[in-house]
């Protein structure tokens, strides 16, 4: 394993490499003059205008600092629909000199407006080719960064993507229109209870990755995970994860030289890598930041994707992100932990000791209850893409359902709310005794976990775990912030035309724990009796990606997006569009694999056994010896062939008609009806056929080569 970095043992501290490549709010206030790093921070601080004069001021010291660095181009980095990063570099220069030398240019202009060529960035109709102006416009809550790879240093400017018509065209400006709606209708809320200081309400997220390594020349010999990121063919290798000695097992050295240059690497983009360790499958591995604000954390978890990738490729290992890159072993998620924070360090979603006492809090949970009720459907959509139809509701990940557990003490404490009136009292933690002297007393926390559930609160936080890992967290924490914007304004709607404060508080509290109790679930979500429970509940259950589209454009959610300024009904309505055609392709580029892979190779393989077979059979009868077995072998091999053969021509034949179906919507949910059963049925007999057929003959690395050799 020549790629393993050995014997890397370089020592360095964090605090010295810590943000190294990030034009920091330390770099702004050390270059730039005092008058424009102020102007600067309020456009940051307070959404203020940013003006030409300050941007050119800035552009200049930016490029300055970005070429002290090494970095000889720039990019707009934006995240169009396609749910990861767009970038187009563009070098400093400027037109050649009479001197016949060049000057590194960069502009005020550049640095706030770009125009890439946008016309085949997906739109769902908003904007035809022919119309293919497209902007993109720099987020300066967002730093910017230099970014070291194969291609150079480039400075990276975070930016926002809209069509000349002014429609988002990708994932940061709804998230920025959403957060900004919850500032506003949280700050209403707590100026009601009486907090006169705090200047804003930001949405804080930690996203946890999970994801896979595997070895980068086995990767190579896998067509489908080439082309799909994940197996479409495998059978189960003798071990899985039923000893459950990977989770949280010691961490292997070619693992742990790559994790290392990960967070190096992160920790210079100022990407806080928290936490690692192992996964619950074989292969399988966890990351960690700590938590951000929203629209920065968005942008992070897009590096963490970005450089788990290309730390992977530099080491010889392939990072692999999809929701279900092997059946039969769980798969990969990402938790969303998302809190409320003001500007002033005060954490909305914070219970304090006696949750019972913090009406505030009361108020806030039951709002957030009654968001998530009356939302579920669109929550459930955020999470939606192809990968996650293979996980969610698969028992190694949330049904899907969406559901809120508040564990033991706020359970409680609503219990009281709704039988009550009041509530009284708060389960305190207690003394965890270990039953060993030398070990110290731990306190408990007033609640044990639930990994079951969708939409944990997790003491301070929620966290919502729907999400697959591939998935950007953005239209998550769209939805998440718009929703609770909605229950908040409500909420302050009707508390400040009231007469009595605090009569109104208690009353609305209780009203919403009452109308809202059946969205909470504190019991195990992944029990066959929560499906049925949840039914009679009337919760909606969307097991596929193509059946959770439509609640992105129902009239509910035009009306939300709507109210708030976060997406117009033609946005709306293009998002779905994009979707469905999402699902259909990404199919159809899994079908056109699996015909690939089993036309080409597998079946071939097949026959070259089954010769090997019948030379065997008659070898033996030749010389008088029992050819059972072999024979009976031979007939297993070439019936399952058969069996596949035939499946393969199904698939074939019914991909040719989805390819036919004009109307996107249509073309989806045949894909979902006729291809993922086609799929299933050629990959039976494959999947028997591997553990038949001699490994010699087997065209590709087996699941056991590619979990456990790593
Ligand atoms: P786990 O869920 O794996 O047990 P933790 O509860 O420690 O781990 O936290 C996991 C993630 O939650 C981290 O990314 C962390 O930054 C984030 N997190 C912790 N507190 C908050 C908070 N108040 N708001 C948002 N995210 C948070
Ligand atoms: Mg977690």
């Amino acid at each position: 394993m020549g790629h393993v970095l050995e014997g890397d043992r370089r020592s360095f501290s964090i605090a010295d490499i810590f943000g190294e490549d990030v034009f920091s709010d330390r770099v702004m206030q050390e270059r730039l003059p005092k008058s424009v790093y102020k102007e600067l921070r309020q456009t940051i601080d307070e959404g203020k205008e940013l003006g030409p004069v300050i941007a050119e001021v800035v552009a200049e010291a930016m490029k300055d600092w970005a070429v002290e660095k090494g970095a000889t181009h720039y990019t707009h980095w934006f995240q169009p629909l396609t749910g990861i990063t767009a970038e187009k570099h563009d070098a400093f220069l400027s037109p050649v000199q009479k001197d016949g030398k060049v000057l590194m240019e960069f502009s005020g202009k550049e640095l706030i407006k770009s125009e890439p060529d946008a016309s085949s960035f997906p739109s769902g109709g908003i904007r035809s080719t022919f119309e293919a102006r497209g902007y993109t416009a720099w987020d300066c809550t967002s730093p910017a960064f230099v970014r070291r790879d194969a291609a150079g240093a480039i400075l990276c400017i975070p930016t926002a993507f809209c069509a000349y018509t002014g429609e988002a065209l990708d994932m940061k400006t709804p998230l920025l229109r959403s957060v900004e709606a919850l500032n506003r209708e949280a700050l209403r809320l707590i100026r009601l209870f009486g907090n006169k200081h705090s200047k804003r309400v930001m949405p804080y997220v930690g996203a946890e990755q999970e994801y896979f390594l595997v070895d980068r020349e086995k990767f190579l010999k896998r067509k489908d995970l080439i082309y799909t990121g994940h197996t479409l063919f495998g059978a189960m290798p003798p071990k899985g994860q039923e000893l459950d000695d990977q989770y949280f097992g010691a961490i292997r050295e070619r693992v742990e030289s790559f994790m290392r240059t990960v967070n190096e690497e992160l920790w210079k983009l100022g990407v806080s890598a928290k936490t690692q360790h192992n996964e619950a499958a074989p292969g399988q591995h966890e990351l960690a930041p700590i938590y951000k604000d929203c629209n920065v954390a968005a942008d992070h978890d897009q590096l963490i994707m970005e450089t788990l990738k290309k730390v992977a490729e530099r080491q010889g290992l392939t990072c692999l992100l999809h929701e279900k890159p092997f059946a039969g072993v769980n798969g990969s998620g990402k938790h969303n932990n998302w809190s409320l924070v003001t500007d002033d360090g005060i954490n909305l979603l914070d219970p304090g000791l006696t949750p019972h006492d913090n009406v505030q809090f009361l108020m806030i949970l039951t709002c957030i209850l009654r968001a998530v009720d009356l939302h579920a459907d669109l929550l459930r959509e955020s999470a939606a893409n192809v990968g996650n139809d293979h996980r969610l509701g698969a028992n190694e990940a949330p049904p899907a359902i969406i559901s809120v557990f508040l564990g033991e003490q706020l359970q409680d404490v609503l219990s009281q709310l709704i039988s009550t009136g009041i509530a009284t009292s708060s389960k305190q933690g207690e003394l965890l005794d270990t039953g060993v002297s030398t070990l110290p007393d731990l306190m408990k926390d007033a609640t044990d976990r639930n990994r079951t559930s969708p939409f944990a609160f997790t003491g301070n936080k929620f966290e919502f775990r729907m999400l697959g890992a591939s998935s950007s967290i953005a239209a998550p924490n769209i939805v998440l912030n718009t929703i609770a914007a909605e229950a908040f304004a409500d909420t302050a709607d009707r508390l400040e035309g009231a007469e009595d404060f605090e009569m109104a508080v208690h009353d609305l509290i209780k009203e919403y724990a009452n109308e809202h109790q059946r969205i909470v679930f504190n019991g195990n979500g992944y029990s066959e009796e929560w499906v049925k429970e949840a039914g009679r509940r009337g919760l909606p259950n969307f097991s596929s990606m193509v059946d959770a589209i439509p609640s992105l454009s129902s009239e509910k959610s035009v009306q939300l997006f709507k109210r708030f300024n976060i997406f117009s009904a033609a946005e709306l309505q293009s998002r779905s569009e994009i979707k469905y055609e999402e699902y259909a392709k990404e199919i159809n580029i899994e079908t056109r694999t699996m015909v690939d892979m089993a036309s080409k190779s597998i079946i071939p393989s097949c026959f070259k056994y089954l010769r090997e077979l019948a030379e065997t059979v008659n070898a033996l009868e030749a010389a008088g010896a029992d050819a059972s077995a072999a024979r009976e072998i031979l007939t297993e091999v070439n019936s399952l062939t058969s069996e596949s053969q035939k499946a393969l021509k199904q698939l074939m034949k019914d991909s040719e008609e989805a390819l036919s179906i004009k109307e996107v919507k249509k073309r989806a949910h045949y894909c979902r009806d006729r291809l993922t059963v086609d799929m299933e049925n050629l990959r039976n007999p494959i999947d028997r056929l591997e553990m038949i057929v001699d490994k010699e003959d087997w065209p590709m690395p087996s699941y056991g080569d590619l979990l456990f050799e790593v």
